[in-house]
């Protein structure tokens, strides 16, 4: 069970980061004194998601007063990751940080700054860790990569690390199928004559992939959630004993069974007047055939196959993702 003194102290702290400085990223690292495995686990990629930074605290606080210590591999952590948009307490500072992630040769926006610091840091490490909250209510989830392939989109080789990776920190749902879902929306914006650039959909964790890593992305619970730090604690406690960095095991709890959704299509909005024909939340359940939406001229958006709406934004941009549909997954044997 959660211990709320362990809720509150969380909100202590979350209160005591009100100020942070913009012109630089704070950065906490610990050498352990035998080879290893490195770690770089990020908080607040998105300004208003601070589980992860409120967690990084306290994982800080506990290697210093001997709780937890790290004695293989190199433990980075970065509690605030993109600074401008958690101050501004908004997902994105002057854009989205976990999109078109490179190194920009001129930087204009503030994002492209802090992707030149940023990318580096992937690179120097094995293994990211990437914390993130959502926003309606819903269980915690974990963005997991593609299967191994040699594919252009995508190559991968270390799915088995990953997803071992994934079934040690503490969630039940993972969710695969990101990248092939988005270039198929790509894909589509092109046919109707808009541009749309593959590019855009690569975020720090595709570039951890890309750069020879591995890589999850956890969404510990919606953005309010006072039980998300807790999500994010845990899941860096177990990080560290699964890659070997700690001898400490982590706080225990029993496994529900695991589930695994596979992303399969996006569904942009075309219309301000397009509209969806309930209020739908993140994971809702939908059958074949089932009406989620209208298009503007009245034709119905039906779910190709049994399955998950997920991500659904009734105030998606034209031209924009509106909702995504997902079906279950064999992967990790489940089905
Ligand atoms: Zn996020």
């Amino acid at each position: 069970m959660y211990e709320k003194h362990k809720v509150l102290a969380s909100l202590k702290i979350k209160f005591a980061m009100n100020n942070i400085p913009l012109t630089s990223l704070r950065i906490h690292q610990f050498l352990g004194i035998h080879p290893g495995t490195s770690l770089l686990v990020l908080g607040a990629v998105h300004g208003n998601e601070t589980c992860g930074s409120i967690a990084i605290k306290r994982i800080q606080d506990e290697i210093e007063n001997g709780t937890i210590s790290i004695n293989r591999g190199i433990l980075t952590m970065i509690p605030i990751t993109n600074p401008l948009a958690f101050q501004n307490k908004r997902r994105e500072g002057q854009r989205n940080l976990n999109r078109n992630f490179k190194v920009v040769q001129d930087p204009k926006d503030y994002e492209d700054h802090i992707c030149n610091l940023l990318y580096p840091m992937l690179l120097a490490h094995d293994v990211l860790l990437d914390l993130h909250s959502f926003q309606s209510p819903g269980i915690p989830f974990a963005m997991i990569g593609p299967t191994n392939n040699n594919g252009d989109l995508q190559p991968f080789m270390r799915a088995q690390e990953e997803e071992a990776f994934a079934m040690s920190l503490g969630v039940h749902r993972f969710v695969e199928g990101w990248m092939e879902v988005y270039a198929k929306g790509v894909n589509e914006r092109e046919v109707r004559g808009v541009n749309a650039k593959i590019e855009y959909g690569i975020g720090t964790a595709e570039t951890m992939r890309q750069s020879g890593g591995i890589s999850i992305t956890l969404e510990c619970g919606q953005h309010d959630d006072i039980l998300a730090p807790q999500v994010a604690y845990k899941a860096i406690r177990r990080a560290l004993h699964h890659l070997g960095l700690t001898p400490q095991m982590a706080p225990f709890e029993q496994q529900d069974s695991t589930q695994v959704i596979r992303l399969y299509k996006v569904v942009d909005r075309l219309h301000h007047s397009d509209e969806f024909c309930g209020a739908w939340r993140s994971f809702d359940k939908v059958k074949q055939d089932q009406v989620i939406a209208y298009r503007a001229n009245g034709q119905p958006l039906l779910a190709d196959e049994d399955g998950w709406i997920v991500f659904p934004n009734p105030s998606a941009q034209v031209n924009q993702e509106w909702f995504y549909l997902a079906k279950d997954s064999s992967r990790f044997g489940c089905k």
